[in-house]
């Protein structure tokens, strides 16, 4: 379910009577807000927390202009961390309460799944705000175990270990689980067994094991591969059966505690998840059938986001809220297990991007418009115009919203025709250039009757789009918002300020790479998916500033070095009671040579080449000495600046 009925841009109809409400209706903030963003009557965009019954609201361009006078320039990623602790808070109480409500005889374990955000202050926010809950960590690698061991202090959270793991990686969990912390493995393969039997033995250190089951429910949504029988993930239920017998053999079933099943991330159908819980409670049973204590039944991820805010089942949103989802949870596990006597299993689930995408996101100020306006056209034709041009000055009288389509044909038809005769030698630059600001002319006229307009083909429908303008970002989709490239993903993306005044431009993203992939046309608000989204004209001598919402999941740690535009700054930022907020940390992104030592450069000799070019200019009499100092220290300025465009 993607981008089926791109709409175009709404534009305001009367710019003048314009308000922050209407920017709030437009943008669609209180829906993918989730109660944490707003805007103020003065048109500022703001994080709005609450303390006690006391809501704060702090203007984000505030915060923006805090870095300026840091020195942290844009493009900046930022890091709310009172955030992570509700989010941590609100997924735990939410358990908390259905497990209160349900009368279910067990408790709750979140554990964060490092992949999504490794960062370690993230990470470190994280454990030190979930340790009330026993918030705990899931590692997929040894990297990701050695964060895990090294930063979890609370020896009633859980680690658990998923992926494939070697003998070292075994190893390491086992030592935690001898100082007692509760690291479990959870068996991907059968073969990962007999390394975990046979370490275990020779340290004597008892292991909890998992497994993690392959289901057939399936699911909606983006990550639907992650379920059904050719997931690459989990147990085959043959293979789940020789596990138990193999630890039969070694008399170490009473090691088998913990089924893990991931459906897959951002479900958007609530059903999915309730048929996938109970597909998950029959191995539960059938496991404990066969003699295995168990007592934990893992979840996984997969609670979503909705960064439609449409609270639907398409792919970016979700048709259920926090509350729900726990609810189903624990409605189903005891709908099946109580009829079986079965007593009720600690529940874990690994919520990553529900936990940390609304934390953090991405600043970036507009470097430049490029709009499609025609240029300066001539009362009439001039003389001796080609009749072409003539005809396209009558096309531009004529246009009524009756006779769209025939005008549009006739104008690409005249522009092409001058366009050949350029291309022959008969028409001049300046021909050419009036045949194509008429044209722009008349699409313009054309699109705005389009409204009017009953019917209208394809081709007009995109005119709008291809008319719109083009806000070049100070920013990379590739470094920042891979998941806008990589799988179509929507991220709520509005301006921070100025919001009080109308929206009257229509535009598609570019970012700072030479990429035609490295832009944004796809955005979801006023109750639909766009191609273009409506934004300020821009004010010489004044930023403008964007932000894209909800990038806290995933994007970090995925971004890449297209075109060597590298890690972004990164301020973390705690709001206080009092509507003060304090720079907790702050990260300065990549500089140039940072990334160039990425890949293999060593910019001590790229500094030795360029001074001895310098130097035989010097000799060949090309440039002077102080010139050549100047020279150098330029280079070496750049070398240690930011990738991104410098003001
Ligand atoms: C990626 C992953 C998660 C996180 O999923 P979210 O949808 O982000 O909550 C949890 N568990 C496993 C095994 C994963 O691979």
């Amino acid at each position: 379910m993607t981008k089926a009925h791109a709409n175009h841009t709404t534009l305001p109809e009367s710019p003048a009577e314009w308000d922050a409400q209407q920017s709030s209706r437009l943008y669609g903030v209180r829906d993918w807000g989730a109660e944490y963003f707003d805007i103020t009557d003065e048109g500022n965009a703001v994080v709005s927390l609450k303390f006690g019954d006391k809501t704060i609201q702090v203007p984000l361009i505030d915060i923006v202009q805090g870095m300026k006078d840091r020195g942290l320039d844009m493009p900046a990623v930022l890091r709310i961390e009172n955030l992570l602790d509700i989010r941590i808070t609100q997924i735990n109480e939410a358990f908390h309460r259905a497990i209160e409500q349900a009368g279910y005889q067990n408790h709750y374990r979140g554990v964060f799944p490092i992949k999504v955000n490794q960062q370690c202050h993230v990470i470190e926010e994280i454990a030190d705000y979930g340790r009330r809950y026993h918030h705990g960590l899931e590692a997929g690698s040894k990297a990701e175990l050695i964060i895990a061991i090294s930063q979890l202090r609370d020896h009633d959270s859980l680690i658990i270990c998923n992926g494939y793991k070697d003998e070292e990686f075994i190893e390491l969990g086992l030592y935690a689980r001898q100082m007692g912390i509760k690291c479990f493995f959870v068996l991907e393969t059968a073969t990962e067994l007999s390394t975990i039997l046979e370490r275990s033995k020779a340290l004597g250190i008892d292991p909890l094991i998992g497994m993690r089951i392959r289901l057939a429910s399936t699911v909606e949504g983006h990550w639907n591969g992650d379920s059904g029988d050719r997931s690459i993930f989990g147990l085959s239920t043959h293979a789940l059966l020789e596990v138990v017998e193999q630890l039969k053999q070694a008399d170490m079933l009473h090691c088998l505690q913990l089924l893990h099943s991931h459906l897959g991330s951002q479900i958007p159908n609530i059903r999915n998840i309730r048929s996938g819980v109970m597909e998950a409670c029959r191995f539960y049973s059938g496991l404990i059938e066969e003699g295995a204590p168990m007592g934990y039944i893992d979840l996984g991820g997969g609670l979503a986001v909705d960064y439609e805010g449409t609270r639907s089942n398409s792919t970016h949103s979700m048709n259920y809220g926090l509350d729900e989802y726990c609810y189903n949870i624990v409605e189903t596990l005891q709908e099946c297990l109580d009829p079986l006597e079965i007593p009720h299993p600690v529940i874990v689930s690994e919520s990553g991007r529900a936990l940390v995408a609304y934390s953090s996101m991405l600043l970036f100020n507009v470097l430049e418009v490029r709009d499609h306006k025609p240029g300066h056209i001539p009362a009439s034709a001039p003389e001796d115009s080609h009749d072409m041009i003539i005809n396209l000055y009558s096309v531009r009288d004529h246009i009524t919203v009756d006779n769209l389509q025939e005008c549009y044909n006739d104008s690409l038809y005249y522009r092409d025709e001058i366009r050949e005769l350029f291309h022959h030698g008969q028409a001049s630059l300046r021909d050419r250039a009036l045949a194509e600001n008429l044209a722009l002319a008349i699409w313009e006229k054309i699109s705005e009757l389009l409204p009017q307009a009953r019917r209208i083909s394809a081709e007009l429908e995109s005119l709008p789009e291809l008319l719109s303008d083009i806000y070049y970002g100070n920013f990379s989709l590739f470094q920042s918002l891979p998941d806008i490239w990589a799988i179509d993903q929507l991220f709520p993306i509005m301006p921070i300020h100025r919001l009080d005044e109308a929206p009257t431009r229509s535009a598609v993203l570019a970012d700072m790479t030479c990429d035609c992939d490295g832009k944004i046309d796809a955005f979801s608000y006023d109750d639909g998916y766009h191609k273009t989204l409506p934004l300020h004209p821009l004010k010489s001598g004044e930023e403008y500033y964007l932000s894209v919402f909800l990038v806290g999941a995933y994007q970090e740690t995925l971004g890449d070095l297209h075109n060597l535009f590298g890690d972004t700054n990164v301020v973390s930022v705690h709001i206080n009671e009092d509507g003060s907020f304090d720079f907790i940390r702050e990260f300065h992104g990549d500089s140039i040579a940072d990334v160039l030592s990425y890949v293999e450069y060593d910019p001590k000799v790229m500094q030795e080449q360029f001074r001895r070019l310098a130097e035989s200019a010097v000799r060949e009499g090309r440039i002077s000495v102080p010139m050549r100092q100047q020279m150098l220290r330029a280079f070496n300025d750049s070398l240690n600046g930011y990738t991104f465009f410098e003001r």
